[in-house]
C-alpha cells in the first residue's frame, strides 16, 4: 500500500469522523491520538491497525526508526464548513507526510470534495431567509 494511499485513507477517516459528529474533525494535539480517535473509521477490511497507516512506506523501508505522518493541529476540532478548500492547493493540509512533499495535497480528493459540500452547498434543513448573505 503506497503513500498517497495511506494518506487518503486517514483523510477518509477524517471525514466519517466528522459525518458523525456534526461536520467537526476531532480535538487532537498530537498525531497519536487522532489516531486513537480515527481508528474506528478506518475501513476494516483495509486497515486493521492505525499504527499501519501512520508511516510513509518509503520512509518505514529506508529507516530504522522511520519518521511518522504528521498532523497539523490548526485542523484540530475545526468544522468542515470553516476549512477553505483552497488551502489544500498551498499544503496545507491535515496529515502530510514527511518524505514526500507534495502528497498531502495529493491524498485530499475524498476530503475536498467533502469539505466543498459542507462549505458551498446548501443545507436542505434550512431556508435562504436570514442567511445573511
Ligand atoms: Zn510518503
Amino acid at each position: 500500500m503506497g503513500c498517497e494511499r495511506r494518506l487518503a485513507i486517514l483523510n477518509s477517516a477524517l471525514v466519517e469522523y466528522a459525518k458523525e459528529h456534526d461536520g467537526r474533525f476531532p480535538s487532537a494535539d498530537q498525531l497519536e491520538s487522532i489516531l486513537k480517535a480515527l481508528e474506528p473509521y478506518f475501513s476494516q477490511d483495509r486497515i486493521r491497525y492505525s499504527v499501519l497507516v501512520a508511516v510513509c512506506p518509503l520512509g518505514g523501508a529506508y529507516e530504522r526508526h522511520p519518521k511518522r505522518y504528521e498532523w497539523d493541529t490548526s485542523f484540530s476540532g475545526v468544522s468542515m464548513r470553516d476549512i477553505d478548500p483552497d488551502q489544500f492547493f498551498q499544503e496545507k493540509v491535515p496529515f502530510s507526510c514527511p518524505y514526500h512533499e507534495q502528497m498531502g495535497s495529493r491524498a485530499t480528493f475524498t476530503l475536498t470534495e467533502q469539505i466543498f459540500n459542507a462549505r458551498y452547498s446548501k443545507d436542505p434543513n434550512k431556508t435562504d431567509a436570514g442567511d445573511g448573505l
